[in-house]
């Protein structure tokens, strides 16, 4: 029975009470990568398994350890998307979207899945806001995506963010680089881990991001890339470093920094906090000139970040940083006895097509339960349908945190109450203007 009353290890729920300040810390991420010319791209949830392997790189953790793999009953294989990168490469060629003018600017707020160890800001299902702008090779690109992370971070005033950048250059420079690396990891070879030895061959850089203490500790003494770039990433790395002087924004060069997954080449960054504990980098990204090629496009450069969701909320969290609070709603109508409860209805009907949030009754429920229901839900005004109201067609609305009450009519319901409404946003300005207010508007009664 516990499995079914309990979520699976490394997923979460997000209740209302959380939604509306994630629906809102949404709306502000989409808002802002479109002021920089980035559009919504949505894709499928599962994608063939090779596009991962090849996109991620089959030497990766991810690939080797964390991808949710299995065969659907047509029998192929078929994997959860651990990352957003690789779905929207292949949705830009299987849409043709290269014939469109380049560079193209996506981004996207998505769910990922990797099979890893739970734990704060590591989870199974996690959500990720990620960019992805293709088809063009200049620097300025690195910087642009850069400055839309950093800009986030701003808007929020998030402290303590520190920007961390380097370049692990093309394959032409890392030809020589991975000959030093060799040299190196073959003389520590009885200390790496077992997974680090099948990667020592294939891709000796794997190993520089390794978890494992012994063999991170082995890395830090390991020949650092930057000093075997080439011409060309020499003058990119230049470039990037450049444009974000030039918009002021700060970072420091971490030579240290290779990323986990395969495909980068040339720039390479990561925002990392010291707020939210081991889990400390929020948002990661760079350039990835191969990975289109391989993809089975024309070799077009490209470059992307991909930011945790859930490490984002935790350092607002930890630096409490307030989001709004769902709104409250406007009007309970609560009728005194069910034969009532019609009129209720099309009372708070009238009220919401006019997109203002009403409630009423639904259990045929006293009117003292009612009361209590409405005061549970915050509401901002209530009003008491009885039998006088219905002969009258007049009734009196309560402002739940005053106390006031204003007598509105039935008959034109919706243009009274607003009127009540914008009465005490314009500061309670007294029971008369409501009557002033009428009469602005043309003393239409
Ligand atoms: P890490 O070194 O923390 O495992 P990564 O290099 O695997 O990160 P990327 O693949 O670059 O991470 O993903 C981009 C961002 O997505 C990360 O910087 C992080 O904020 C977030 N992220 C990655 N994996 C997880 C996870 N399992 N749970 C929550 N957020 C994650
Ligand atoms: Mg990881």
């Amino acid at each position: 029975m516990a499995l079914l009353t309990k979520a699976p290890r490394g997923t979460a729920d997000t209740l209302p009470s959380e939604s509306y300040r994630l629906r809102f810390l949404e709306n502000t991420l989409s808002e802002t990568a479109g002021i920089y010319g980035f559009r919504e791209i949505r894709t499928p949830v599962f994608e063939h398994s090779e596009l991962f392997m090849r996109g991620m790189g089959d030497t990766t953790d991810v690939v080797q350890k964390e991808m949710y793999t299995f065969n659907d009953n047509g029998n192929r294989s078929i994997s959860l998307r651990p990352e957003g990168t690789a779905g929207t490469v292949r949705a830009f060629l299987e849409h043709g979207l290269y014939n469109e003018p380049l560079p193209q600017k996506y981004f996207y707020l998505t769910s990922c899945y990797r099979y890893e160890k739970p734990q704060a800001g590591r989870l199974r299902e996690f959500h990720q806001f990620g960019v992805e702008s293709l088809g063009t090779a200049s620097p300025a690109a690195d910087a642009e995506i850069i400055s839309l992370a950093r800009n986030i971070f701003d808007f929020f005033e998030l402290d303590g963010i520190s920007l961390e950048i380097n370049s692990i250059g093309c394959p032409e420079c890392r030809k020589n680089y991975h000959a030093a690396l060799l040299e190196y990891f073959n003389s520590k070879k009885d200390e790496l881990c077992e997974t680090c030895l099948s990667r020592l061959e294939r891709n000796p850089m794997r190993i520089l991001d390794c978890k494992s203490p012994v063999c991170s500790a082995i890395a830090k003494d390991a020949p650092v890339v930057l000093s075997y770039l080439c011409e060309e990433c020499e003058d990119h790395f230049k470039k990037v470093r450049k444009y974000l002087d030039a918009m002021n924004i700060d970072y420091t060069v971490n030579p240290r920094i290779v990323r986990g997954l395969d495909y980068y080449t040339k720039t390479v960054f990561e925002f990392v906090s010291s707020s939210i504990g081991a889990q400390g980098t929020v948002c990661g990204g760079g350039r990835y000139d191969g990975l289109i090629k391989e993809l089975g496009g024309n070799a077009l450069p490209a470059c992307g970040f991909g930011m945790g969701m859930e490490r984002l909320i935790m350092l607002l969290d930890a630096q409490r940083k307030e989001l709004p609070d769902a709104e409250r709603p406007q009007l309970y109508i609560a009728p005194a006895s069910p034969e009532y409860s019609f009129e209720a209805m099309r009372l708070v009907s009238e009220l919401r097509y006019e997109g203002l949030s009403a409630l009423t009754d639904l259990g045929e429920r006293s009117l003292k339960a009612q009361m209590k229901y409405a005061n549970k839900k915050n509401v901002m005004y209530t009003l008491v349908l009885g039998e006088d109201e219905i002969k009258t067609h007049k009734a009196s609305v309560k402002n739940m945190d005053t106390g006031e009450l204003s007598e509105i009519s039935l008959d034109s319901f919706s243009e009274d109450f607003m009127h009540v409404t914008i009465n005490a946003a314009l500061g309670g300005l007294g029971a008369d203007s409501l009557q002033d207010l009428t009469l602005i508007d043309g003393g239409k009664k």
